[in-house]
């Protein structure tokens, strides 16, 4: 006999990972020329220069044990003080180590913040569509219940009155991400003054703190110079969750963190629980070569270009076929309206007829919508072109 939920979980198919191993069949068959992946958003842009000099460097001069041993479970000092320090150069905080708890990129991060806050079986988290698809199972599988704040489209900020509709006494926390994934809209201050009033006064009227779980792995992925507002210093009460899976093209290193400033709610409470909830987890110490490489690494930013140039070639030439797109402002995704809405329908036939693979919005809780990820080579996107031509003939 095995657990029910994790059974489930473990055998239910994710539509990205089989149009990904799909495209590999194909690319295997028909030659990769032939196919137009747009599944993953696996970083396509090298890291930095300096991280790999930074580990060429470390495992010359550090002593072995201490680049291979364990760490204290939230890292080392030194490595959450420079974090700490970059984040107080660039958006005038005072934060410092003792706000951070270094952990296995963003979704560990994620799931300890969620698991920390569910407190009995009536817990709720609000979200906003469209979102990582993730989240259900990191909320659910925790006896939590996931509550979607329904899309604002076409904009994609967030439609307050749906929002306000979403929260109960029961509401734990909402967790938003922006740059978001899958559609690359950047939340404005605006929207997120708004939102922080909302729940301020909501905080108030049931009597407990509704925390924001900012999560941000696509917060240095922003284009044209558009602001992604911090939002701690926006709503007190924020949770954020980290990774340096996109901002340094680092996924299988697996390196992020949890920041709970000193100015949030019963905040040493919650990085207890936060730290109890990654010790239940089997978490030990995240990698110690990558706390070292952070640690010299911190304030280094990622070269934009190659996304940026693939974001507008594949934006202009979709919406100059009449393909109708939210602005993408951050992170490495289009989200595109299915000419004639059914976004299920379109994937399958554009994965069947031209090897176009493209997800359909249904599992980011934004039926109709398909997401594309642009992280991929620039000549691929042109070759592309006439499969999204061909498919608007077809549908539009
Ligand atoms: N949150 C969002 C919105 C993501 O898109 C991803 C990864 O794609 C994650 C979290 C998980 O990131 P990590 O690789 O750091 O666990």
């Amino acid at each position: 006999m095995v657990n029910e939920v994790f059974h489930q979980l473990g055998t239910e198919p994710s539509v990205i990972r089989e149009l990904f191993a799909y495209g590999l069949q194909r690319s295997a068959e028909v030659g990769s020329e032939h196919v137009y992946d747009y599944s993953l958003g696996n970083p396509s842009i090298p890291a930095p220069k300096a991280v790999n000099q930074a580990i060429t460097d470390i495992l010359q001069d550090t002593d072995s044990i201490r680049v291979h041993g364990y760490s204290m479970a939230a890292g080392f000092t030194e490595t959450r003080q420079a974090i700490a320090d970059d984040l107080n150069r660039r958006l005038g905080t005072s934060l410092h180590a003792g706000n951070l708890f270094l952990t296995c990129g963003a979704a560990p991060a994620l799931i300890s913040v969620i698991k920390a806050l569910i407190c009995d079986a009536d817990s709720e988290i609000a979200v906003v569509a469209p979102f990582f698809p993730e989240y259900r199972p990191f909320v659910e599988s925790n006896g939590g219940k996931l509550v979607v704040v329904p899309a604002d489209v076409p904009s994609f900020q967030i439609r307050l009155e749906a929002l306000e509709e979403s929260l109960t006494p029961h509401t734990r926390a909402l967790i938003l991400n922006s740059p978001n994934n899958p559609s690359g809209v950047v939340y404005t201050r605006s929207t997120l003054e708004q939102v922080a009033a909302l729940l301020q006064r909501k905080s108030s009227q049931y009597g407990h703190p509704i925390y924001i779980i900012a999560d941000e792995p696509y917060r240095e992925l922003v284009y044209d110079g558009v602001e992604v507002p911090f939002i701690p210093c926006i709503y007190p009460n924020t949770i954020v969750c980290y990774s340096y899976s996109k901002s340094l093209s680092l996924p299988g290193e697996r390196i992020g963190y949890v920041l709970i400033p000193d100015w949030v709610e019963e905040g040493a409470g919650v990085y207890a629980a936060v730290a109890g909830a990654a010790r239940s987890m089997g978490h030990v110490c995240p990698p110690t070569l990558m706390q070292l490489v952070i640690q010299r690494c911190a304030s280094q930013m990622p070269d934009l270009a190659a996304y940026d140039e693939n974001r507008k070639l594949l934006y202009g030439a979709l919406t100059d076929m009449g393909y109708v797109c939210a602005k993408p402002d951050g992170a490495f995704y289009l989200f595109v309206k299915a000419p004639n809405g059914d976004a299920v329908a379109f994937s399958q036939k554009a994965k069947l007829e031209h090897d176009l693979l493209v997800v359909p919005g249904d599992g980011f809780g934004c039926p109709g919508y398909l997401r594309l990820s642009y992280c991929v080579a620039a000549d691929m996107i042109r070759r592309s072109l006439p499969a999204f031509q061909a498919m608007m003939d077809a549908f539009g």
